[in-house]
């Protein structure tokens, strides 16, 4: 905890990982810490984390990297997830920055400040949970929670050269995740190496009473399935994904990474999901309508801000909201307002969860033959600060190939491989059948 608050001291002005710190409450359940006996009953006995700023926090501030919520001070309860960590006496260091919301693909979109990559401080830590891998990347914590809509624990990852796993859909309860895209949201690891990602996991995992969408299925030991054995496994490498718009040097990386599967005993074979060339369009309806739904709460009363300039109560919710969410929020409910408006109905939503089945049976049907999936997390590398903020459809069209994996609701794991020209790390993606970690795990480890 010590190391942990110094290496803060020391980089985060740079970093800006951090949103809020929880330095005495740590300091001093580090100090219980170090009376205690019983250290093996104990699954994090006294590791250091830091937690995305969308969940919730007894008695620690959560904002959502949003100024709407810069009061929330004082939450009245745990995520399940923080829950579970305290159990098995991990230690909360802070919060972590992130797009506001959730939405955003690099950060930029925190309502403070954007968090930098802590390989080359001109360029993003990819988003929405940045903070969370840029954390673990610059050695702030030894792991981190980040939340994955449509990329967002996995494309980070990639760009600070961390490993981030997205779960089933699920798998994790989400019950005091902040809600952006119910249908799609779900919490998962960031790690330095793939043992660290399987042992949180398995802490995290498992049903939850106080969420409905929590799955009631055995948690496995994901841990002792990394064997490094990865012979027969039927690798599918879907062609959409080193396509056009993928960069060559990520290409490269992909296929470097399949002649080591290859020599470890590993096959792979072309595939094809022939509608993923749907799945960001597809996306930003769904994604965008649920949240327009989901953010009807912060309405000036029930929390954070209320506007100082209103005199009636229409006025105070139209001016809470107008003054507390930032532009790329306001983007994403008025389009979302606008797709599930009548009339509009069956034109966009009904018709984007159509094609939403197509996309997870493209996945049904290759998880039929083949264990994994692998492909590039991201088309490119790490882009700088500043260079796609005015251009949402390209910053947008960069999660292209993470957003299938939450419209199928399987889960996909992002693991470094390798250096662009540049030096700033890349990603490998491998995504497996609906609950089906053990495999990824087994499958990431062998190649680390
Ligand atoms: N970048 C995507 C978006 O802006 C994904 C976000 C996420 O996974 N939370 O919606």
């Amino acid at each position: 905890v010590n190391t942990s608050y110094d290496r803060i001291k020391e980089v985060d002005d740079q970093v800006q990982a951090f949103l809020t710190l929880d330095e005495e409450n740590a300091r001093n359940q580090a100090k219980e810490l170090d009376s205690t006996t019983d250290t093996e009953n104990y699954r994090l006995f006294g590791i250091p984390t830091g937690i995305k700023d969308n969940m919730v926090t007894k008695g620690l501030r959560t904002t959502c990297g949003s100024q709407f919520l810069r009061n929330f001070d004082d939450p009245l309860y745990n995520a399940t997830v923080v829950s579970k960590l305290d159990r098995e006496k991990a230690i909360t260091i802070g919060k972590l920055n992130m797009d506001e919301f959730a939405m955003g693909s690099s950060n930029e979109n925190s309502s403070y400040a954007p968090t930098r990559n802590p390989w080359n401080t001109d360029y993003v830590p990819g988003g929405s949970s940045g903070g969370s891998a840029a954390a673990v990347a610059a050695g702030e914590v030894l792991f981190s929670l980040g939340s994955d809509t449509g990329g967002s624990i996995r494309q980070p990852a990639a760009f600070c050269g961390v490993v981030g796993m997205k779960p089933t859909y699920g798998r994790v309860s989400r019950f005091g995740l902040v809600a952006f895209a119910s249908s799609l949201d779900q919490i998962g690891p960031v790690t330095r190496n793939v043992e660290d990602n399987a042992r949180v996991l398995e802490v995290i995992s498992g049903h939850d009473e106080m969420d409905s969408t929590s799955v009631d299925i055995e948690v496995p030991s994901f841990t002792s399935s990394l064997t490094g054995d990865v012979k027969g496994l039927k690798i599918a490498v879907p062609k959409e994904y080193l396509a056009e718009g993928v960069a060559p040097e990520v290409k490269e990386s992909v296929l470097n990474a399949l002649k080591t599967y290859e020599s470890l005993g590993a096959e792979w074979e072309e595939v094809s999901l022939p509608h993923s060339k749907y799945a960001v369009a597809t996306y930003y309806l769904l994604a965008s309508s649920e949240a327009s739904a989901n953010l009807a709460r912060f309405d000036g009363v029930r929390y954070g801000v209320r506007s100082e300039k209103a005199t009636n109560m229409l006025d105070m919710f139209k001016m809470s909201r107008s003054e507390g969410f930032g532009d790329e929020v306001k983007r994403r409910i008025m389009l979302g307002t606008f797709a599930l408006s009548s009339g509009y109905y069956d034109a966009y939503y009904k018709k984007a969860q159509q094609v939403r089945t197509l996309i997870k049976n493209d996945f049904d049907s290759i998880f039929e033959q083949y264990d994994v999936v692998i492909g590039p997390t991201t088309p490119t590398p790490a882009f700088k600060v500043g260079e796609k903020v005015d251009d949402p459809l390209t910053m947008y069209a960069n999660d292209i190939l993470t957003i299938p994996v939450n419209l199928a609701g399987v889960p996909g794991i992002s693991i470094p491989c390798g250096f662009s020209e540049k030096g700033l790390p890349l990603g490998l993606q491998i995504i497996g059948k609906h609950f089906d970690e053990q495999t990824i795990y087994r499958t990431a480890h062998a190649f680390e």
